[in-house]
């Protein structure tokens, strides 16, 4: 079979009559392909037989030997039905049957035995079994009867039940498919040499189906895997402007504004700073269009290297602009540009929705006449009537608070510029290569020097004393305290400590101090003046829900107390921390638990307490929850494979990401005779977004 004809409608097959067919098509199975890869959620393990002493969960499936001992038809018409009772050395089984031929009934005997193969469930405290597989020790002993193996097991939706289309009937139809023809393989050589990959996509297929030993299902999976990420990754760049392809000048003359800039910094850059900085240097050079993401936490320091790229820009007599989702921060942007450029003589404009009419036309005129090398504001910068003819570079802070569509506008405006993307929101790798595999991705780890780490502690609730006293020390020294509780109002069930409840207490135990209190619930003034009194140090301590986890900057916070620790996701607490070690004293985060918190909270506790990389804090958190729940990813556009693990199969995302490069590097549209066969398997794997698909 051609890749093509894996688009063809499913064919004729026994069994398969209009009804089925709809049902099929309920459930997106409509061409040859989707019941191709319509993989099964596991495999179970026939030939090995049960007895009923193993029946222990509310769920078993297997295969069970034993006896029947009884056989009865109750009730009539539609209510009729087959009840078997099979017996083993330990107990007995009912199996049921509504629907039969009377030549099952014959082929049954009491006293005879049979093996039994369903999944088993607890029912009124015994187990039972509807349809089962019945066969004979003889037919099984023969091994003519797939007991042998693995068996594919393929979920079932209320369409297909309604159809009467088992798992069962599924692997039928799926092998009967793989049995009538050789499917041609989709990856072109220059990409299967580096897989060590035992078979071909239709043995691959076959071993997925119906594997003959966990070995054979391994590789088959593994190979599959690698198959649905690269073709990910390939959709990526190909949907989306490929850098690859985009030609530009290259950089070449000498950088003497920004080695100016480089010597005059009053600090010296980290060497993660340093590499990205010469990443972004090869990017320009390459005569390809930049596309790169800088991730770092918070006070990675991102901005200095942005500025860096950006006089490289101006070095080469370009003009480039900066974009930042705020006005408060493009200002800062704009400033901090001015004071690290002072000598330079540079022309900066700033843009934003607060510029007047009439400075706004001098600006666009100068950018249209080249007369700007520096460009900082909001995305009013991006309207329609500016000429981005003139930017060779342009950079984005906080990237993820602007959507991928307006980046995908962006790479096509003006000349293509070179763009340089920043994010403060650090993701495991194998999520940024899922989400942004079409862009080179960097990352500042290190945190700039002469910081002083936060120490981090867990505390039970019997050491509270100690932990007041430890307070009032503390603020004794000139510190200020944040308290906060995950709970706004108390709940019922759960007998947490709440804010309102928390800050009472505190208010009770240091009369002398001064306490603040903000929660969700109020209004917003009231918020804020609670607020500004802890900023500008009238309130000591400041007790509050997790509103307070973005854009608060107190220098002279040192502690972070969070109660009900355990409550709060890894991100989320990276995140509170973050607020305290700002100033130029030693800081401390402390985690209250309950004495009793389960093994995952354990985990997550114990990672807060051993690392502050903020990236290694988020590849645990994906660990410990799983994808979906981090960061909201599900909006965020994380996708979903159907075989891949974006945790587990991160080396074959990494290997998936660099031979997708390296292929459209050689063959940009895939247009070369030996990547036919791929692009035709791309086109029709993502059929829905064909009107994204630009190729060819
Ligand atoms: P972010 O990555 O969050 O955007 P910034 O670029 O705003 O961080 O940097 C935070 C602060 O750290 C700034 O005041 C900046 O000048 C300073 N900084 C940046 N790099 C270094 C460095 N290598 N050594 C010391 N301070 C640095
Ligand atoms: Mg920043």
């Amino acid at each position: 079979m051609s890749i093509y004809q894996l688009n063809n409608k499913i064919p004729k097959l026994p069994g398969l009559t209009d009804t089925r067919r709809a049902a099929l098509a309920n459930s997106s199975i409509i061409y040859i392909i989707d019941l191709l890869t319509y993989f099964p959620y596991k495999h179970v393990n026939r030939s090995e037989v049960l007895t009923t002493q193993h029946l222990i969960a509310d769920s078993h499936t297997g295969t069970i030997q034993g006896t029947i001992t009884s056989i009865n038809e109750t009730g009539f018409g539609n209510k009729k039905r087959l009840e078997v009772i099979l017996r083993d050395s330990y107990g007995e089984v009912k199996l049921t049957w509504f629907r039969y031929y009377p030549s099952l009934i014959k082929s049954l005997q009491v006293g005879k035995a049979y093996f039994v193969y369903g999944e088993f469930k607890l029912f009124n405290r015994s187990y039972s079994v509807v349809h089962p597989e019945l066969i004979t020790p003889e037919t099984f002993k023969a091994n003519q009867v797939s007991l042998t193996g693995l068996k594919a097991e393929y979920s079932t939706n209320k369409f297909l039940t309604k159809a009467k289309i088992s798992s069962t009937q599924l692997s039928n139809w799926i092998l009967d498919l793989l049995e009538q023809s050789l499917i041609e393989e989709p990856l072109p050589y220059s990409i299967t040499k580096f897989i060590d990959k035992p078979f071909t996509f239709s043995e691959a297929l076959k071993a997925i189906h119906a594997p003959k030993n966990e070995e054979q299902f391994i590789q088959a999976k593994t190979y599959l895997s690698f198959l649905e990420l690269f073709e990910f990754q390939l959709m990526l760049k190909l949907t989306r402007q490929s850098p690859e392809i985009i030609q530009k000048t290259e950089y070449v003359k000498p950088l003497t504004n920004t080695n100016h800039f480089l010597s005059g910094l009053p600090f010296n850059l980290t060497d993660d700073q340093k590499k990205v900085f010469h990443s972004i240097r090869n990017d320009l050079k390459s005569g390809k269009q930049m596309q790169r993401l800088i991730q770092g936490d918070v006070g990675a320091g991102k901005t200095v290297v942005a500025f860096g790229a950006m006089l490289m820009a101006i070095d080469e007599g370009y003009c480039t602009c900066m974009m930042a989702p705020t006005e408060i921060l493009a200002e800062q942007h704009v400033n901090g540009f001015l004071k690290f450029t002072r000598n330079l003589g540079l022309n900066i404009a700033f843009l934003a929705g607060s510029t007047t009419a009439k400075e706004r036309n001098k600006i666009l005129t100068d950018l249209a006449n080249g007369q700007i090398d520096a460009l900082f504001g909001t995305h009013a910068i991006f309207q329609d009537n500016v000429t981005l003819n003139n930017i060779d570079l342009i950079v984005i802070d906080e990237q993820h608070r602007f959507g991928v569509e307006q980046r995908k506008a962006l790479v096509e405006k003006g000349n293509s510029p070179h763009i340089l993307l920043m994010s403060a929101t650090p993701i495991p790798r194998s999520l940024s290569l899922a989400l942004y595999g079409d862009l080179s991705i960097s990352q500042i780890r290190q945190k700039p020097k002469g910081r002083i780490p936060i120490i981090t502690a867990i505390r039970t609730d019997d050491k509270r004393h100690k932990l007041y006293e430890f307070l009032k020390t503390e603020i004794e020294k000139g510190g200020q305290a944040y308290i906060v509780y995950p709970l706004v109002e108390e709940s019922e069930k759960i007998d947490l400590n709440h804010a309102t409840g928390g800050y009472d207490e505190i208010k009770k135990r240091f009369p002398a101090l001064s306490i603040g209190l903000v929660h969700g619930k109020m209004k917003s003034e009231e918020k804020d003046k609670e607020m500004n009194l802890f900023k500008e140090g009238s309130h000591h301590i400041l007790v509050s829900t997790t509103v307070i986890e973005v854009g608060v900057d107190v220098p002279a916070a040192t502690v972070m107390i969070i109660e009900d620790a355990e409550r709060f996701g890894l991100s989320q607490l990276h995140q509170l921390r973050g607020r305290v070690g700002r100033g130029d004293r030693q800081s401390y985060c402390i985690l209250m638990v309950n004495r009793f918190i389960g093994k995952n909270a354990k985990e997550r506790l114990m990672t807060m307490v051993e690392s502050d990389d903020g990236f290694y804090i988020a590849e645990k958190d994906l660990e410990l929850r799983g994808p979906g729940d981090l960061l909201g990813t599900k909006q965020s556009g994380v996708p979903s494979f159907k075989l891949a693990n974006i945790i587990e199969d991160v080396d074959l995302l990494e290997k998936a990401k660099k031979l997708s490069d390296q292929l459209l590097v050689d063959d940009p549209y895939l247009a070369s005779e030996q990547n036919k066969g791929l692009k035709s398997y791309l086109a029709l794997r993502y059929r829905d977004a064909s009107e994204l698909f630009r190729i060819g």
